[in-house]
């Protein structure tokens, strides 16, 4: 359904993906996995078309890496939640999740919200008073909205207490069972595993390993990998275009 190739992206004249292959089949969720500063970030952005990119992203076999951000969100419905969620915070829950969406889109907002129960009674209220976990679940209903064929979530519990996150992995995995197609960014390798059918392992603006989650023994591979030293000649960051 989604696929990447060969994909590389930079910010102004530094190069932040060197090589990125992978793919997603339709419902299936898939992990991006790594230390600070490997990538993964970079990789969402690239999807949505925030920087500058070459390399191949088919979504349903069509090229979407030269279409602009608002059409691969719009036309093609490339749902995200931001690291950092990116709500108004002044502005109400409803308010935040009909932003941008057109008049068409409102008789969504309640099969969204059945979604979320715990937003109902909560919807006039400044975003800004909610807790984190809640102001999550805002994000979330903001991209369940738009009927996503594939929903980017970069790193949702980011920030968030451990019971705040087991809260927020029950959602997911309600999305889940809609048949939603993920791409997820986890810090952790751990609950990167417990949720995801693959993990793919970035380093240094690569791809570097794909594992089937729920597998421990390529869940310690994957760690192994991931701090092992990457500061070889060909895996230096930093080129310049
Ligand atoms: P984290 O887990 O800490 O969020 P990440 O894997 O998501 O990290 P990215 O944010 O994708 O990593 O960053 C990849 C590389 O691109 C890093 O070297 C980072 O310094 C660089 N980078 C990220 N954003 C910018 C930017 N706006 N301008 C220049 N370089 C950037």
């Amino acid at each position: 359904m989604l696929r990447l190739r060969e994909l590389r992206a930079w910010y102004g004249r530094i190069q932040a993906l060197f090589d990125v292959s992978l793919s997603l089949d339709p419902g299936e969720c898939l992990a991006l996995v790594g230390t600070n500063g490997s990538g993964k970030t970079t990789i969402v952005r690239s999807l949505l078309g925030l920087i500058r990119t070459e390399g191949e992203i088919r979504l349903d076999g069509q090229d979407l890496s030269r279409i602009a951000t608002h059409q691969r969100v719009r036309r093609h419905r490339i749902g995200v939640v931001h690291e950092g969620r990116g709500l108004f915070l002044r502005m109400s829950v409803l308010e935040n999740i009909l932003v941008g969406r057109p008049a068409g889109e409102r008789s969504r907002v309640d099969t969204a919200l059945a979604l979320f129960p715990a937003l109902a009674n909560r919807l006039h209220q400044p975003a800004g008073l909610l807790s984190g976990g809640e102001q999550q679940m805002v994000a979330l209903a903001r991209a369940v909205v738009l009927q996503p064929r594939v929903l980017l979530l970069d790193e949702p519990t980011l920030g968030l207490a451990p019971v705040v996150i087991e809260e927020i992995y029950g959602y997911l995995a309600k999305l889940r069972e809609t048949g939603l197609t993920m791409l997820l960014v986890e810090q952790s390798v751990r609950r990167a595993s417990a949720f995801a059918d693959r993990l793919c392992l970035i380093r240094s603006g690569r791809s570097v390993m794909t594992a089937d989650g729920r597998n421990p023994a390529a869940e310690a591979e994957l760690v192994r990998l991931a701090f092992a030293e990457a500061d070889r000649p060909d895996e230096r960051g930093g080129d310049e275009r």
